[in-house]
């Protein structure tokens, strides 16, 4: 099976809806490649060792979640952004980029994939709603220690978890954001959450957690947004017949 770029690009843009978000990178088709594409790769960053792992695949096209092309970086293409480029143009690679929309998508997105991964059913969402809402709560059935979440987290993403303890209260209502979104501690505190988990953490994570009395768990950037590109190569694999694969480029971060 093999599927034309334009009708690929067509099937993401429908499924994805990056026109309902403000993001801080092109969402779509970041580098054109091959016409027709049989065979995907799928990663969290477009890396060069994800790119060379395509390259060793022979496959036409890399859909990610970290992109190139960010707002805050240099415009020109020098360096590792100039070998990375290369190496995706000289092999007729297509790379496709989706943040925002992979992290807010209702199934696929990272953070329902997170919350099914932890077995929470999310009730509602930490900022925004819908379908560009960031973010998700849910009542745990039953109320838990922060040493029991921290376990259970450290269980199911396979890395250590950093926790931040405002007091020894247990664990009832749980907010969670993929990646770099420790920012929105406060908005989860706010909302009256007991505890909030995010990839990252920041200096200034610690004293919002103590002061605004709410447990933070810093659970990995890459190791909370893994859900997202996995879920959507079986996903395309399914529903398109074409051959897809998540590479896990393992990182600490
Ligand atoms: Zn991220």
């Amino acid at each position: 099976m093999s599927i034309a770029r334009h009708e690929l690009h067509t099937y993401l843009q429908n499924l994805l809806q990056p026109h309902l978000f403000k993001d801080y990178c092109p969402n779509g088709l970041q580098v054109e490649g091959a016409q027709h594409i049989d065979k995907l790769v799928l990663g969290v960053t477009a890396s060069q060792a994800l790119i060379d792992a395509a390259i060793e695949r022979q496959a036409q096209g890399i859909i990610v979640h970290h992109g190139y092309f960010w707002k805050s970086e240099p415009e020109v293409i020098v360096g590792m952004k100039q070998r990375r480029i290369k190496s995706l143009l000289l092999n007729d690679i297509n790379l496709w980029a989706y943040h925002l929309p992979l992290d807010c998508h209702g199934q696929l997105g990272n953070n329902a994939q997170l919350g099914d991964l932890l077995g929470w059913q999310w009730q509602g969402f930490i900022e925004g709603d819908g379908p560009t809402g960031l973010g998700l709560w849910a009542e745990l059935p039953k109320a838990m220690s922060a040493a029991a979440i921290t376990s259970h987290v450290q269980q199911k993403l396979g890395r250590q978890v950093l926790h931040v303890a405002p007091d020894d209260r247990p664990i009832k209502r749980i907010g969670w954001c993929t990646g770099g979104a420790q920012g929105y501690i406060d908005k989860a505190a706010a909302l009256g959450l007991d505890a909030y988990i995010s990839g990252e953490i920041s200096e200034s994570t610690v004293h919002s957690a103590r002061e605004n009395g709410i447990h933070y768990f810093a659970a990995g950037h890459h190791a909370t947004e893994r859900g997202g590109a996995q879920a959507l190569a079986l996903h395309l694999q399914s529903e398109l017949g074409i051959h897809c694969e998540f590479v896990d480029i393992d990182s600490p971060a």
